[in-house]
């Protein structure tokens, strides 16, 4: 299968039996910077924007999810006024039996428990709010023929007939030899979209963000077997986002990262070093500058194996610091 698109080069992004395998992670981070993709290369660290479908955060993007959720916390609503009307009724016999000491502790237990049931109430009022959100939230629906990023909004595409489903395993392409799982998949007749979530809130996507949307994009349109028009990129905490259209404008870095990344990952094979480029003005924000202590996180690996801790003045270091045996300048 092509690229997609005429002008890529579909034999430069052919891999070669003995290439390596390459992440989704690694190819976007390469697109930030060289020595972190091939840091995110050699330690097979998760993809921090990577989220299980974990309890808290369903809630926050499913339908489904969400009103099971009140069906839940309605059920514990029904226990705590159960358990009050118990209490309540419970008193004016222990007034017929002189148990006056009962009425201290009823009236204990009718704290907690009206605290409880605010408490599920205040919980209750947020679901309903997130389920009014989603049903009555809009998008247009991304032109699939358009080259530039578009406005969406989750709950809209919901609301537009797109299915959501999360993906268990790694979506695979053995044919350029990466690999990565998308947040969600939206599913709608022969539309495949692929969704993944950032962390930062940001304005609009940046570099490292829209390779790893177009990479996705590439590995839907591979193993489900049709074009897939554009990815969407869900930003921050919000519900909305951008369609990313599937053009080589916005594949070329992911291109260029792949095929950077496979070369880069060979010259530094089999213990062999070599000059790998950076730009010393995204060190200061870059994470793997950030300087830690020895003995907080992960140490990095090559070859499988702890590199050495390289610790500045005041004993402290970083993984790019260690990786590469410099100090980056980092500043907060
Ligand atoms: S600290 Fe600088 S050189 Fe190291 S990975 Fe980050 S940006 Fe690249």
């Amino acid at each position: 299968m092509s690229d997609g698109g005429g002008a890529a080069r579909p034999s430069r992004m052919k891999a070669r039996s003995d290439d390596p395998w390459l992440s989704v992670h690694a190819i976007a981070e390469y697109t930030f910077c060289p020595r972190a993709g091939l840091i995110a290369y050699e330690n097979r660290r998760a993809d921090p924007d990577d989220e299980p479908p974990a309890f808290d955060t369903l809630p926050r993007f499913e339908l489904q999810a969400v009103e099971a959720e009140i069906a839940q916390q309605m059920k514990l609503l029904f226990r705590w006024l159960w358990a009050m009307l118990v209490v309540a009724t419970s008193s004016p016999i222990s007034v017929y039996l002189k148990q006056y000491w009962y009425l201290v502790l009823a009236g204990v237990a009718m704290i907690f428990i009206t605290w409880q049931s605010l408490s599920v109430l205040a919980v209750l009022q947020e679901l309903h709010r997130r389920r009014r959100v989603l049903l009555e939230s809009r998008s247009a629906e991304p032109d699939p023929f358009h080259e530039q990023m578009q406005p969406v909004n989750w709950f809209g595409l919901l609301n537009l007939g797109f299915q959501s489903q999360v993906v268990n395993e790694p979506l695979r392409d053995g044919v350029w030899n990466f690999e990565g799982k998308p947040w969600r998949l939206l599913i709608r007749g022969d539309l495949v979209i692929p969704v993944f979530r950032t962390r930062s809130a940001q304005e609009s996507p940046r570099e490292p963000q829209v390779a790893k949307c177009m990479a996705y994009c590439r590995l839907v349109s591979v193993v489900y077997e049709r074009e897939c028009p554009y990815g969407i990129i869900l930003t921050g905490e919000d519900y909305s986002g951008f369609a990313i259209p599937y053009c080589e404008m916005f594949r070329r870095d992911f291109h260029n990262s792949l095929v950077a990344l496979r070369h880069l990952v060979q010259a530094t094979g089999y213990g062999r070093d070599t000059e790998v480029d950076y730009e010393p003005r995204k060190c200061s924000g870059c994470h793997l500058g950030r300087p830690r202590s020895p003995s907080s996180g992960e140490r990095v690996v090559r070859f499988g194996a702890p590199v050495p801790v390289k610790t500045n003045r005041d004993g402290m270091h970083s993984d790019c610091g260690d990786r590469f045996e410099w100090e980056p300048p980092y500043s907060d």
